[in-house]
């Protein structure tokens, strides 16, 4: 089993590149920081790639330099887990700055669907190959404040529910909206003042709560559902229907 999984570095893309290296798969990581303690770990499992996904052209020639391919090459079942994302820029429409927003397309919508293509491309042979897109609850449901992340999440469920259309033979593909986690998103969502998300508040009291899941468990349950017989029945869901 191989699996290519991006923003591997931390949170929850490094929980789930921990579960799938404990299960004996190969992992290809892409973020732009090198795990030392997952590398550490999983020595002969684990490849790190350190790249900047916000711009596409880094992207396109790491793509291009036939790394995914060469990686993906005779094996199976693939998997690509299209993980990295941001939730900035954070504030109402008309204020936003036009480089986060050029940004958050880049690394949220731009990155996964040339990944995806690629990945899609590169395995016509597999009979078993499964992409996961890490969405967000705020692709489906409008938050004040989060025009951007909201709309690239929603670019990500209809991405997977067209591709899902045109049938690829071995292929499955869902888009995953994982609940709210606690990682460093989460402290950035916290951090934004209350005048440029007015949802603050409820962040903050999701934290002092403890009603965040932790990356772990919910690291766990993604890849229990990517590995499922049933994963890509359906191309949008909720892991919060599937976990236990
Ligand atoms: P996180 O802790 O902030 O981690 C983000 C990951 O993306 C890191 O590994 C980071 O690695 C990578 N990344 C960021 N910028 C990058 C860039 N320019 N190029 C390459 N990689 C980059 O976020 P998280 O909470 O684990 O979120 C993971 C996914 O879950 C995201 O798609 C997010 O939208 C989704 N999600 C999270 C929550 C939540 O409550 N946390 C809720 C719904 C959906 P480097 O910094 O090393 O590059």
């Amino acid at each position: 089993m191989k699996a290519i999984v991006t923003g591997h570095s931390r949170g929850l893309g490094a929980a789930m590149t921990e579960d799938l290296l404990s299960r004996g798969a190969s992992v290809l990581g892409l973020s732009r920081s090198i795990n030392e303690d997952l590398q550490s770990r999983h020595p002969s499992l684990l490849q790190q790639v350190s790249i900047d996904m916000i711009d596409p052209a880094n992207l396109i020639a790491w793509l291009d330099s036939g790394a995914l391919a060469g990686f993906l090459e005779n094996d199976e079942p693939v998997m690509l887990v299209n993980n990295a994302g941001i939730v900035e820029p954070i504030g109402p429409a008309g204020s936003l700055d036009h480089n986060g927003i050029a940004r958050a397309v880049g690394l949220n919508v731009t990155a996964p669907l040339l990944l995806a293509d690629a990945f899609i491309g590169a395995t016509s042979g597999n009979a078993d190959r499964r992409v996961l897109h890490v969405s967000s609850g705020a692709g489906r449901k409008p938050y004040a404040g989060w025009s951007i992340y909201c709309a690239t999440k929603a670019a990500l469920d209809h991405h997977a529910a067209s591709v899902a259309q045109d049938k690829p033979a071995g292929l499955r593909i869902s888009s995953v909206a994982p609940g709210v986690i606690d990682t460093d998103m989460q402290n950035t969502i916290r951090s934004t003042p209350a005048d440029r998300f007015v949802l603050r508040d409820d962040f903050v009291a999701l934290k002092e709560t403890g009603s965040l899941t932790s990356p772990e468990q919910r690291g766990n349950e993604m890849i229990a559902h990517l590995l499922a017989d049933d994963f890509g029945q359906s191309p949008i869901v909720d892991i919060r229907d599937f976990a236990a």
